[in-house]
């Protein structure tokens, strides 16, 4: 199987009727960068930046942070890379963060964009970091956990001052500079249009979307086998989300774990997806069942059982006949 996948690094990442699908990783540390040129990744679709804050027993400083994201753009050449802002908070716990709060119900607490905008100095500092990283090439930031469009709203008021702030100073500014959401809290789906026309992009976060859309704790063994994603009202608002990005001609691309899974990624194929980010030892399996995809009547085979009334179980026996049959 090994072999299998190696073979596939260097093959197009094109179904087998011809149609194109960015096969991007996950990383978020210095030493994921290699997995880059191993997996044949086409770039990475989500550098979780607060790793580095999470491995460091303090504060990264401005210069470490700058260091970090210039190493992980030299790495990737012309391959894309999408940084998401620090998403700490929630599970992801700094000890030596000294404003947390003890919260009955982390996940859904001060976290991610929340506290970033309610502490602007974090937020800035890493803004700064990045866009002098990025200096003379694109850069592509996107924000978690949004709820509500005003928070982009501000997130692009800082961009626009640090950017300010470093072309007064004469510094090399990003040639191009993409601003983008995750998807991960359900109050979006009701604000598509609007969400759509305020990004350059949209990153589905399966993993905490589906979450906080069933209610179930990500973390929680008791729960994980009960409710499955590939379940029709999870896949209808995952189609509802490609399907404003293509009114919109915005990006829509998903980064949670069900991309890495060859039988999820085939689902997110066949509502839409032309672009998924996964861990990169997922690429290789993914890419081989790409090649033997048939999109188009894939593409059909969903509609139908998305439009299906008894559609309110999990699709996952209908999607394995097909996959089986092809
Ligand atoms: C997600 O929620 O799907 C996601 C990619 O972000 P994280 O797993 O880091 O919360
Ligand atoms: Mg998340």
């Amino acid at each position: 199987r090994q072999e299998l996948y190696r073979e596939t690094r260097d093959r197009p990442s094109d179904s087998r009727d011809g149609v194109h699908i960015d096969l991007l990783m996950n990383a978020g540390l210095a030493v994921d960068l290699p997995q880059l040129d191993e997996s044949g990744a086409a770039g990475i679709g989500l550098f979780r930046t607060e790793l580095q804050f999470m491995v460091a027993a303090t504060f990264p400083r401005a210069e470490a942070q700058e260091r970090l994201y210039r190493d992980v753009l030299d790495a990737a050449g012309t391959k894309p890379v999408t940084f998401r802002t620090i998403d700490i908070g929630g599970d992801k716990v700094l000890p030596y963060f000294k404003g947390a709060v003890n919260e009955e119900n982390p996940a859904l607490g001060w976290r991610a964009i929340r506290l970033t905008l309610d502490r602007p100095g974090f937020l800035r500092t890493q803004l700064r970091a990045l866009l002098k990283a990025a200096g003379g090439r694109e850069l592509r930031l996107m924000l978690p956990m949004v709820t509500e469009i005003d928070e982009i709203v501000q997130a692009r008021d800082l961009l626009d001052r640090e950017v300010r702030h470093l072309s007064r100073f004469a510094h090399h500014l990003p040639t191009k500079l993409k601003l983008g959401a995750m998807l991960e809290v359900p109050s979006l789906l009701w604000q598509l249009d609007e969400l759509m026309a305020a990004v350059d992009f949209v990153s589905v976060g399966s993993n905490d979307l589906f979450q906080f859309i069933t209610a179930t704790d990500r973390g929680s063994a008791l729960l994980s086998d009960r409710f499955d994603p590939l379940s029709a009202p999870f896949l209808r608002a995952l189609k509802q989300i490609v399907d404003a990005g293509h009114r919109h001609k915005t990006a829509v691309t998903l980064c949670g774990e069900l991309a890495g899974r060859p039988l999820s990624a085939m689902a997110l194929i066949g509502l839409g997806f032309r672009s998924i980010s996964m861990s990169p030892a997922a690429i290789g399996p993914v890419k081989a069942m790409l090649c033997e995809l048939p999109v188009a009547e894939l593409e059909i085979c969903m509609a139908d059982l998305l439009a299906s009334p008894n559609a309110q179980h999990s699709v996952r026996p209908q999607l394995q006949a097909f996959a089986a049959k092809h």
